[in-house]
């Protein structure tokens, strides 16, 4: 057989590798690297994606091959740099190129629609629109006599423009049926079928005050001009609130200039219309927000636009990376350190990662940005791999806001604020120091606001026994249960399994749970204790649930009909509300404790970006952050805003335990439902791995376990893992490689998952 008439195609599946099939005489020429193809699998048909024509030159005999079914494209669907891109995924990440693919092609592209020959259309949307204008109150009150509702829909609807989807008004505003129609009828509105979406970040924008960067600012730009040659990257470390945006600005507009296109990667938390519409502003109709909001069909429309080149700019979370921009010329990766940049499913990439190989694969630069990296950055850029580029002052020039920490064991301030309704408490918490209590009801009293900060959410995170200290776990997870208050429930946080609260003691009979451990819901029943005349809104996963319920808080508060924000992470990063002027951490040792390598880290990062909330406009900023440990080196750090110091003493610490970014590191866990099996494989598979690496007689690489993950049970899964550390990237990757394709699949319902630069060894 020629070479010519065969193929190796790439399917969605787990197995590692592309199978190959053999072209019909009938398809040969429209068969190339890039394209759809459905092929037979099993008994089914897939779809799957060309990754070369002939054999893989590591296929040891000529299989017998059956044929390609059909051809799905004229064209590649991919272009040979990203398939490129997506190979060294597949390699690098040990994961299957097809499920690479999936990932970075839109929705559908590889689904069983695709297979029958359709794809996404673009979606519509029914909406009530109004025809008639009643200018005068009096036609207002002839028109509409006692029909209230009506009247209040009509006034909704000229308040927003003068029309909404039927969805929204009905699901949301609680308008009926009837009072739509009631509008209908009086041949005020009409419905239409309208392609809409109904995207915050879509619509009109106000045009952005241009300002004079400041010489810092141009410095950098100029800088990373000076920089411009094919597959740099910079590292920007600059402070909360130094003009990092601005500077991103300028490298993009630079490049659309020279006909290139931008790629801007931003944590999805972070992608709030403040963002989005910075970068609108500037570049109009040439940006297409990639979000998780869109549905399949918008998400298509995005895709094609980029591709086709009409957009080129591109915002979005990680997946973003893949954006299908045409003639790349920058790639900025916004709040580099951010874990949401790494994927916990297969692949396991970190868009970081990936976005500097996709710059030098396309020869475009690449901006890391960052007010407190991540080690492994700083560690690239101090040794020279990266050009560092800093950003020390505040464009204000305000300074940072100054930063307290507040000993609770010192400070008893008031106490857990029972009622008569609340279970017993004895030993409850506590959630306001003294000094936190003054400053919240001193900027109550000027009109100024405050954001709390609480990476915990729900009302308390244990239910304990007072008697016998019996602690509530979940029945299928290693983790504590939280109570939720409201909702009245005891919920795992990790599988949603929820629970009645007891109401005695399992264990020894005693009496009802006592719950410690504050979360957000406690946090805001005191607030309105302490404050019954502060408006305040929370903002956590419990209170997010609608599509953009996020946007809708964040939005009352920049309007200032909120005094006090309240939230986890979420309300960490990116916001920039100048009339902010106090932080306050209910909790700063939250975090610290978790049984992880980058507990410190992750601590210090959320504790500079949530104080770089405070004293962003002309009123200097104040940080309250309450901890019992005081003399930790991370809240020291943070306390006096130094990135260097902190970056220093845990590089220091990292070094005997040989983690990251000394060495690197892989993770690998396996999982089943009986314990036995699980501990057996991995203590099978950690030796086969040693056994690996002594018969190869590799250096530098050893592995470490195996032992019980942290969490060592989730979803009713064993959880075990081995870590295989090295000193070279490409010898662990042979191994990790050699691995997954021998050992990947151990059968009879266990799981391997291969984690390379865990962002996490939970
Ligand atoms: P960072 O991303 O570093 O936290 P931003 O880019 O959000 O900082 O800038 C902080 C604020 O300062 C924003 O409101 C921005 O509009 C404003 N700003 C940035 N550069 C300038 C400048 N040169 N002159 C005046 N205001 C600026
Ligand atoms: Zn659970």
């Amino acid at each position: 057989m020629s070479s010519g008439g065969v193929c190796e195609v790439a399917v969605a599946r787990t197995f590692l590798g592309t199978l190959a099939y053999s072209i019909p005489a009938s398809l040969v020429g429209a068969v190339e690297p890039g394209v759809r193809v459905r092929v037979p699998l099993g008994g089914g048909t897939v779809v799957g994606v060309v990754d070369r024509l002939g054999l893989r030159t590591d296929r040891a005999r000529k299989p017998r091959l059956r044929e390609l079914r059909g051809v799905l494209d004229e064209e590649p669907v991919i272009d040979g740099v990203l398939l490129d891109l997506c190979r060294w995924i597949a390699d690098y990440y040990v994961a299957p190129l097809g499920v690479v693919l999936r990932t970075a092609l839109p929705p559908g592209a590889l689904g069983a629609r695709a297979a029958r020959g359709g794809s996404p259309g673009p979606r519509t949307e029914r909406v009530l629109r109004l025809v008639r204008e009643l200018r005068t109150l009096s036609e207002r009150d002839r028109a509409f006599g006692r029909a209230k509702r009506q009247r209040e829909l009509y006034e909704t609807l000229e308040s927003v423009g003068g029309q909404a989807g039927v969805g929204h008004l009905v699901k949301q505003l609680g308008f009926s049926r009837a009072v739509l129609n009631g509008l209908v009828e009086r041949s005020l509105a009409e419905i239409v079928e309208r392609e809409v979406e109904r995207d915050p970040f879509a619509g009109p924008v106000e045009a952005e005050a241009r300002f004079t960067l400041t010489p810092d600012q141009l410095r950098v730009v100029g800088d990373l001009e000076r920089l411009d040659a094919p597959g740099w990257v910079a590292l920007l470390r600059g402070v909360t609130g130094s003009g990092k945006t601005a500077v991103y600005l300028e490298v993009l507009e630079r490049q659309l200039r020279l006909g290139r296109s931008g790629i801007v990667l931003v944590p999805e938390i972070a992608l709030t219309p403040q963002t989005v519409q910075r970068f609108r502003a500037r570049f109009g109709n040439e940006v297409t927000v990639l979000h998780s909001g869109l549905s399949d069909g918008e998400r298509f429309d995005a895709w094609r636009s980029l591709r086709e080149g009409r957009k080129r700019i591109a915002i979005g979370p990680r997946s973003a990376v893949f954006a299908p921009v045409r003639n790349l010329g920058a790639i900025i990766v916004d709040e580099e350190h951010e874990s949401s940049y790494k994927q916990s499913d297969v692949p396991r990439y970190h868009a970081r990662s990936v976005a500097i190989m996709r710059a030098r694969l396309e020869g475009a630069l690449c901006v890391l940005g960052s007010a407190t990296p991540a080690l492994e950055s700083w560690e690239n850029a101090r040794t020279g791999r990266y050009h560092l580029l800093e950003l020390e002052e505040r464009v204000t020039g305000h300074g940072l806001p100054s930063v307290e920490l507040v000993d609770l064991r010192a400070d008893v301030g008031e106490d857990g604020g029972r009622d008569a309704g609340d279970p017993p408490r004895d030993a409850g918490p506590r959630v306001f120091s003294t000094r936190l209590r003054k400053a919240i009801s001193r900027r109550l009293d000027r009109g100024e606001q405050t954001i709390l900060f609480l990476n915990r959410r729900g009302y308390a995170s244990f239910a304990e026994c007072a008697a016998c200290g019996h602690v509530w776990s979940c029945g299928a997870c290693s983790v504590t249960l939280t109570y939720h208050r409201r909702r009245s429930q005891l919920v795992c946080h990790h599988c949603g399994s929820t629970s009645p609260p007891p109401s005695d003691c399992g264990e020894c009979g005693g009496p009802a749970p006592r719950y410690t451990g504050v979360g957000t819901e406690q946090v805001e029943r005191r607030v309105g204790e302490l404050f019954p005349r502060a408006a305040i809104a929370r903002m956590d996963l419990d209170t997010t649930g609608s599509k953009w319920a996020h946007v809708e808080i964040l939005e009352a508060f920049r309007r200032r009909e909120v005094d006090i924000l309240l939230g986890t992470q979420m309300i960490a990063k990116g916001l920039d509300f100048p009339q902010v002027t106090l932080v306050g951490v209910i909790n700063a040792d939250v975090g610290l404790h978790l049984p992880d390598f980058r507990a410190s880290e992750r601590t210090f990062q959320l504790l500079e970006q949530v104080a770089g909330r405070a004293g962003r406009g002309d009123e200097p900023g104040e940080v309250l952050v309450q901890t019992s440990r005081p003399g930790h080196y991370a809240l020291a750090a943070a306390a006096g805003h130094d990135y260097v110091g902190f970056a220093e003493r845990e590089l220091g610490d990292r070094e005997e335990p040989g983690y990251p970014p000394h060495h690197r590191l892989a993770n690998l866990v396996v999982s089943g439902k009986a314990e036995s099996r699980v501990i057996d494989v991995a203590e099978e598979l950690s030796e086969w791995t040693r056994r690996l690496i002594g018969d190869r007689r590799l250096a530098g690489i050893e592995v470490i376990g195996p032992a019980p993950c942290p969490i060592d049970r989730l979803r009713e899964r064993w959880r075990w893992h081995f870590l295989v550390k090295a000193d070279r990237a490409a010898t662990l990757g042979g191994v990790l490689r050699f691995l997954g394709e021998q050992r990947g699949q151990p059968g009879s319902g266990l799981r391997l998952e291969i984690d390379r630069d865990p962002e996490a060894l939970l």
